[in-house]
């Protein structure tokens, strides 16, 4: 059945089911979700039918474009038949011409070769979870027995590379790493670690989206990391690892958008699903309050067009003061609204505002001369190509909103 698309009050960006709720083989000690504590005995997957009716609405809304990312608990734990019904319902609902694109997070202690060879062929991202070298990340990430899980990561992450899948390494931030940046940073070199991220680590009491996120970091903490992983980025002007926080930076540099959600003018209009089909509009605000429906009874559009929605979307532009006067704020937009939420449940500034102001302030004179290497070759790649250079009056090709006189023409001819 087609679905009437001007009924969307928005149409959104992407979806995130948590693939198995809170099942998990491992019991890091930091995790604020599962409780499982690494024995995962009864594991839930997305129900077939409920499942089938996701997939087929999301097809017919969202056209074109359609990404899934699954999450867990540990997705894998779903088994891999789960994810051959996925993609096998995806090409039977895709209308022609979609283009469809899977992401995975996992712990990457389950992946072996018929994982990798399924990932390959279906072209999914892989994101796996990994706090730094053995010693780093074995404090935290352990199993229920509280053996370290490093060896089996590797291992996991070795069968990727086999079968040459596109992973990306995400490191959470704690006490045990915040203040080994350069440690992680020549952990991932020596790996060849291509794209990575950070998360500072919430405290996992801190759920409850009407009281203040606590973690287990503080703001001069992250600051101090951040400026010191920037050093090595950096790399003398050729960075040679991506890492998502300096990627983002980079890409206002340039006069595009931050692609992280936090550094955006707004919350992406995104969907995260709980397992049973309970839907909220971001997975920092998992709560009642923030609740938009259950996609098992509830159609997709309904969740979509959902007022609480709404509410959702106001809270990122609602800036405190101290953002609207910032020299920052194109760069960070006041950060995430789940970090601003003050004791009375007021907006107040971004719990990690210091952090950024400082590494925003560290990198500034060296992201400037990195965009103007970039926008240099580029401008001088299409004259070479023999393309059409705007006029000096006329908007620069770069994207910065100024004369090309005033922006790039000048860099052609300082070379
Ligand atoms: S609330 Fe924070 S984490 Fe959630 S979408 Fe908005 S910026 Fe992102
Ligand atoms: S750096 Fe701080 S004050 Fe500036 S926009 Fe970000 S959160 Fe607001």
């Amino acid at each position: 059945m087609e679905i009437v698309r001007t009924n969307v009050k928005h149409m959104i960006s992407g979806v995130m089911w948590k693939t198995v709720s809170e099942a998990c083989n491992l019991a890091c000690d930091y995790c604020y979700y599962s409780r499982c504590n690494g024995r995962p005995d009864n594991i839930k997957r997305i129900e077939d039918d409920v499942l089938e009716k996701f997939i087929r609405e999301y097809m017919a809304l969202k056209k074109r474009v359609v990404p899934f990312a699954w999450q867990g608990g540990e997705p894998l734990l779903a088994g891999i038949d789960f994810f051959k019904k996925v993609v096998q319902l995806q090409a039977t609902y895709a209308p022609n011409n979609t283009v469809i694109s899977n992401s995975i997070q996992t712990n990457g202690t389950l992946i072996d070769k018929e994982w990798a060879t399924f990932f390959k062929k279906y072209n999914f991202l892989v994101g796996v979870s990994l706090d730094g070298p053995e010693e780093i990340n074995d404090a935290k990430r352990i199993t229920g027995s509280g053996k370290g899980s490093f060896k089996s990561i590797m291992k996991g992450i070795q069968y990727l590379r086999d079968a040459n899948v596109d992973f990306n390494i995400l490191t959470v931030l704690h006490e045990g790493n915040i203040l080994k940046a350069k440690e992680l940073m020549n952990f991932y070199k020596d790996e060849s670690f291509s794209y990575v991220q950070f998360i500072p680590c919430m405290d996992f009491q801190s759920q409850d989206p009407s009281q203040p996120g606590k973690y287990l970091i503080t703001p001069q903490q992250y600051g101090d990391f951040l400026c010191e992983a920037f050093d090595i980025w950096y790399n003398n002007g050729v960075p040679e690892i991506s890492v998502r926080f300096f990627d983002n930076m980079l890409a206002i540099y340039l006069h595009q958008q931050a692609e992280a959600c936090i550094h955006q003018k707004t919350c992406p209009k995104n969907i995260v699903f709980e397992q049973n089909g309970d839907a909220y509009p971001c997975d920092f605000f998992i709560d009642e309050q923030y609740k938009l429906g259950n996609i098992k009874h509830d159609s997709l559009e309904s969740i979509i067009n959902n007022e609480r929605m709404d509410q959702f979307l106001a809270r990122k532009p609602s800036l405190p003061t101290q953002c609207e006067s910032c020299e920052f704020l194109h760069l960070c937009h006041g950060g995430c609204p789940r970090n601003r939420i003050s004791e009375n449940n007021e907006i107040g500034v971004e719990y990690f505002c210091e952090s950024f102001k400082r590494v925003y302030r560290y990198a500034h004179e060296r992201m400037l001369e990195l965009a103007t290497t970039i926008k240099r070759c580029k401008v001088t790649e299409v004259k070479e190509a023999g393309n059409q250079l705007p006029g000096r009056n006329e908007n620069c090709l770069c994207g910065s909103g100024k004369k090309f006189k005033k922006c790039c023409d000048p860099l052609l001819r300082s070379i």
